[in-house]
């Protein structure tokens, strides 16, 4: 390729606009006039998903590759460092593919536990998320292959992140949900990001000139590429100026048609443009010459799924039934003990190159045991026969190794989940084994919290959340204790939905309001002393860890944190060391403490290991919405060592030189009970506005598919639209029992979901060019009863310019 200066010139403005813009689903445009190659990508973020050409643009993975354990396993390892060897792995399939970029690392918030789609990020907390984002970015790229973080920002719901709108303090945005990508902007510098669907405060991310060039470019000074979510552009030219450069999946001619329109005429600068060109162009050029990797050590990266798969399970009961005895004879219940749910659903779906589920491993093992299935994963009313069978298989044993889980009926991309339980069968079996009297040892799946009602009344319980293609081999391997626990938990688990801030407003309209602030996830629980399931941070080990001598010194601009913690037990194990620090709260309101460091350290037993940790003092401050900026306040800070973020063992008080903070910000936030926090109150608290909701008709380019039920032309129009989705889950329901099957069902299923809550608008621009946007039109026209109105958009296509290859 030319110099980049040199082809702008070159270049023509109906090649520029090609260049801005995605073609066939993960590639970018090449203009073979000028040597420009195109690039590729895939979808990430746990593992390749290789993208085919199916008629529902290819949501199934249609190469093998490893399916590493989802980011709510990973993140529970509390070790970046698997993360980062996990980036290394993916980044040599996507050489071995081909593919020069990755869609991933995923790191937005889980601010609640419904999210369908938190299975694939990494925690509550910034500071966590942050640190395993930049892990995976950095080994990738330092593979050479490039990562697209998305979703940038704020997406933390599923049903309307499409046309959905984030209304948000400026506090929560910056300390919480745009803190994670500033860290990995600054320390890993990624190559792309992506932005996210949603609106916020009423501007859609791909068109946020404050969020994509102000906060990104401006004040973090990140120079690389921004593409969009595929299919949340709205308005092109305003995308472009406001630094959304290149649209994705792209293939749209109204978005050509729009840029080419807006230059030609003379009412956009092309310098706007070239500045995104520019940037392409410096992505394509760093990848031109991208080398294909001949061979993959498969079974080395199986096993590396394993290794995270042992440390991010989480042992979170134990009245010391666990380890198991291998000579035991034991009774397994559970159908996902065989169909074993080792990853989400959605974008993310992986054609895994191995797999094991729990029953392979147990087999492989030699383990003596009975399997009776209790319930089916696709199933939700309880099935008396197997129930039965199960309680009177249970009355030869003392002890029962229970899987339960959530399935992928009820966990997935594109939609919320609608409550917190575990399937209804899985439920009632659990009630009729209690009956028995039996000692029960649960082993979890799933990708989110559930409400766990009978906790109290269980043996031992091991979350294995979505341990990906070799969890069964790491679950056998923890149960039989070959391997000690030592995953924590990234997210609080709470004890009943209802105990989650502003629960019933989540994710109900197009509208979702912020009000809890900066209160996320165990900043909330622990400030307002609620008490949970299971605290963030919280795991147990089959060792026992002591803390002594203490010590935080000040040295310039950082904290150094020293404590010896000793193995007491009669195991080896990982002990994770989590620093949290509670700030001055003199005029300001703050959470009761955060985590600010952490670190994971392995120890024989009687080992006793001086761990050290550095805190940043950038890290302690909050933002002020006054000042715009981040501010360090004076006074006496508590630095604590602690097993978690409720149980502190050790604190020290240090008095740290900052500003003067006089002004008093949010009274309400320290003096309010939540439930008391109206809108009016938020919007007086922060000075943000809430707006009138939309009436849902007439339908608009923005209206939710599922929506258009309400009339009967629009449930035409839906039937029609969802059929991509319906006849796939026909076709895979015919195919052979396994892995494929089950794959291609699982991605059907979240296409229909998708598609629910999909729009006309963000059809049209993720379709690749299937569906052109005059026919979107024309469709949602129909959907209001003007048929005739509908069929003339139809008809009429739109002239873009030409595209160059
Ligand atoms: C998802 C992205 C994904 C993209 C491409 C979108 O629907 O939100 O995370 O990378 O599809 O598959």
């Amino acid at each position: 390729m030319k110099e980049i200066e040199t082809l702008l010139k070159e270049l023509t403005l109906e090649e520029k606009v090609a260049l801005v813009s995605g073609h066939n689903f993960m590639f970018t445009n090449p203009v073979s006039r000028l040597n420009i190659p195109s690039i590729r990508m895939s979808d990430g973020p746990h593992g390749l998903r290789i993208q085919g050409n199916d008629e529902i643009g290819g949501a199934v993975g249609t190469e093998p590759a490893t399916a590493f354990p989802a980011a709510c396993t990973s993140s529970a390892t509390w070790n970046p460092l698997l993360v980062e060897k996990m980036g290394n792995a993916m980044a040599d399939e996507a050489k071995f593919y081909g593919v020069n970029i990755i869609l991933g690392p995923g790191v937005n918030i889980k601010r609640n536990p419904l999210c369908g789609r938190n299975f694939e990020y990494f925690s509550e907390d910034p500071f966590l998320a942050g640190r395993f984002g930049a892990a995976e970015v950095k080994g990738i790229q330092e593979k050479g292959v490039g990562v697209s973080v998305k979703h940038y920002a704020a997406n933390n719901l599923e049903n309307y992140r499409l046309m959905g709108d984030s209304i948000i303090d400026e506090r929560a945005l910056r300390e919480i949900y745009l803190k994670q990508f500033e860290y990995i902007v600054k320390a890993a510098k990624p190559e792309t990001l992506m932005c996210s669907y949603n609106k916020i405060n009423g501007v859609y991310s791909s068109e946020n000139e404050w969020l994509l060039t102000k906060v990104l470019r401006n004040d973090w000074g990140f120079n690389g590429l921004v593409m969009s979510d595929w299919g949340t552009t709205h308005d092109r030219i305003l995308g472009v100026k406001s630094g959304l450069d290149l649209e994705m999946p792209g293939d749209t001619d109204v978005c050509r048609k729009m840029l080419f329109d807006a230059v030609n005429d003379g009412y956009f600068p092309i310098e706007y443009l070239d500045k995104s060109v520019k940037n392409v162009l410096t992505l394509v050029k760093k990848h031109e010459d991208d080398k294909v990797l001949e061979k993959i050590d498969w079974d080395d990266h199986h096993e590396l799924a394993k290794e995270i798969a042992l440390e991010g399970a989480v042992l979170s009961k134990n009245d010391g039934i666990l380890p198991l005895k291998q000579e035991e004879n034991y009774l397994v219940i559970g159908e996902l003990f065989d169909k074993t749910r080792y990853q989400g659903a959605g974008s993310s779906l992986i054609e895994p190159s191995e797999l094991v589920s729990p029953k392979d491993a147990f087999d492989k093992a030699g383990v003596i045991y009975k399997y009776i299935k209790g319930y089916k994963v696709n199933e939700f009313i309880p099935n008396e026969e197997l129930i039965n069978e199960a309680v009177n298989a249970s009355k030869d044993y003392e002890k029962v190794v229970l899987f339960l889980g959530l399935t992928d009926y009820i966990e997935t991309e594109g939609g919320d989940r609608e409550n917190m339980s575990l399937p209804e069968n899985q439920l009632a079996l659990m009630d009729a084994l209690l009956q028995e009297n039996k000692k029960i040892v649960v082993v979890l799946n799933g990708g989110s919290p559930v409400e766990l009602p009978f906790f109290d009344d269980i043996s031992a319980l091991l979350n294995m959340y979505l341990p990906g293609q070799n969890g069964g081999e790491a679950t056998y391997e923890l149960l039989f204790g070959l391997a000690n626990p030592s995953g924590r938990y990234a997210e609080t688990w709470p004890l009943k939905y209802t105990d989650v801030p502003f629960n019933e407003d989540y994710s109900k309209t197009k509208q979702e309001v912020y009000k809890e602030s900066i209160y996320v996830g165990y900043r909330y629980y622990i400030s307002k002393g609620k008490v949970v399931r299971f605290p963030f941070g919280y795991g147990l080990s089959y060792t026992t860890f002591e803390y002594k001598n203490f010590k935080v010194t000040e040295k310039g601009d950082e904290l150094l944190v020293k404590v010896d913690v000793t193995n007491t037990g009669k195991l080896a194990g990982n002990e994770v060391v989590q620093i949290y620090v509670s700030s001055p709260r003199n005029n300001t309101h703050k959470p009761l403490r955060e985590l600010k460091g952490f670190t994971k350290v392995n120890l024989k037993p009687n080992e006793t290991k001086t761990i050290e940790v550095s805190v940043s003092k950038d890290d302690l401050k909050y933002y002020s919405v006054s000042k715009h900026t981040f501010v360090l306040e004076d006074g006496e800070y508590s630095i604590e060592v602690g097993k978690n973020s409720r149980d502190i063992i050790l604190t020290q008080n240090l008095v740290l030189k900052g500003e003067r903070v006089d002004e008093k910000e949010q009274d309400v936030y320290q003096d309010l009970a939540f439930e008391d926090l109206s809108n009016e109150c938020y919007e007086d608290a922060w000075d943000v506005k809430i707006p009138e909701l939309e009436p849902t008709r007439p339908f608009t380019m923005e209206t939710r598919f599922i929506d258009l039920k309400q009339s009967f032309f629009g449930k035409l129009v839906y039937n029609l639209l969802i059929k991509v989705g319906t006849k796939e889950l026909k076709k895979a329901k015919k195919l052979k029992e396994g892995p494929e099957r089950d794959n291609k069902i699982k991605g059907a299923m979240s296409v229909i979901k998708m598609m629910e809550a999909s729009s006309f608008v963000t059809l049209s621009m993720t379709s690749g060019g299937r569906l052109q946007y005059n026919v979107a039109f024309g469709l949602k026209e129909i959907s209001n009863g003007h048929l005739f109105r509908g069929l003339k958009h139809i008809c009429t296509k739109i002239k873009a310019p030409k595209s160059p290859n």
